[in-house]
């Protein structure tokens, strides 16, 4: 089998979003603009109340997906088509933006730890206008599985072996796995060739991408590291155990136009976008 590679690490920048609420971004910062099909990637995590109660008031989204995954806190959605959930600990929403979302992500707690992962994943030109579609999926719904090792991973979209995610039906055919490896183990995984691929760290660290005869490398809490293609990532640890979302999926190849929340092919569809975000034709 051949081994993926890291071809480059990125660090989290600081930076905040919504009303305020403080986030790391890695993907659609100034460092990595996006690695196809994946647009944006933020972690938000804080105990600090201050950081995250203004939340995301109402706001539009066109042409593309958003993934909330959830690991402390809890946090409720509303869109403009009366659509309401409750985003808790453990559980994932994968929201088909399509044509067109306005909607809130607002905080249902007022203290204590929120910590949990946006991605924004493309859609290609002929989805860009579907009709939006949720996958709420609470936590125990998640797959988990656990390897003889200690290796646990959760399982919000594609395959493990023969566990398949939470998610289903997403164009970009996406793997997106919560992976924890514990401390001194070597541990391979196999991932889509031809797929894009990269691995974010969000506790400990580990050696990513070793070979046969390299012996990867080191990646720590709040470094992405992009991957080279290939058919399966080893990651082995040592004194620390490390915890990491491996994203995958098949790139568009496709010109991207973006601007805010709107990400689509041309210019012009992004002018429409506002057009008929301000006409009001989101509503209907
Ligand atoms: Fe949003």
């Amino acid at each position: 089998m051949s081994a993926r590679t890291v071809t480059k690490i990125v660090k989290a920048q600081p930076t905040s979003d919504g009303a305020g609420v403080r986030l790391f971004r890695t993907i659609g910062s100034p460092a990595l603009d996006s690695v196809d099909p994946f647009l944006l990637l933020d972690e938000f995590k804080s105990e600090q109340s201050n950081d995250y109660l203004a939340g995301f008031p109402d706001h539009p989204h066109r042409g593309f997906e958003t993934v909330t995954y959830m690991l402390a806190g809890s946090m409720q959605h509303k869109d403009h088509q009366g659509n309401e959930g409750n985003l808790v600990a453990g559980s994932v929403q994968w929201m088909t933006a399509g044509r067109g979302i306005i909607h809130s992500e607002m905080p249902k707690q007022d203290n204590g730890l929120m910590w949990g992962f946006q991605l924004w994943v493309n859609l290609p030109a002929a989805e860009k206008m579907t009709a939006p579609r949720y996958q709420d999926i609470p936590p125990e719904n998640v797959p988990e599985i656990i390897t003889a090792d200690g290796v646990k991973i959760r399982i919000v979209a594609g395959k493990v072996g023969h566990v398949g995610g939470a998610v289903r039906g997403i164009v970009t055919d996406p793997l997106y796995l919560d992976v924890h490896v514990p401390r001194d183990i070597s541990y391979a995984l196999p991932v889509q060739n031809g797929h894009t691929a990269l691995c974010y760290v969000f506790v400990g660290q580990g050696q990513f991408g070793a070979t046969d005869t390299e012996p990867g490398q080191q990646v720590v809490a709040q470094q992405l590291a992009l991957l080279s293609d290939g058919e399966e990532l080893t990651v082995k640890t040592e004194n620390d155990s490390v915890r990491f979302l491996l994203l995958a999926g098949k790139p568009l190849r496709e010109p991207v136009a973006r601007y805010g929340p709107f990400v689509m092919n041309t210019r012009e569809e992004i002018m429409k976008a506002f057009e008929d975000y301000q006409g009001g034709s989101f509503l209907h």
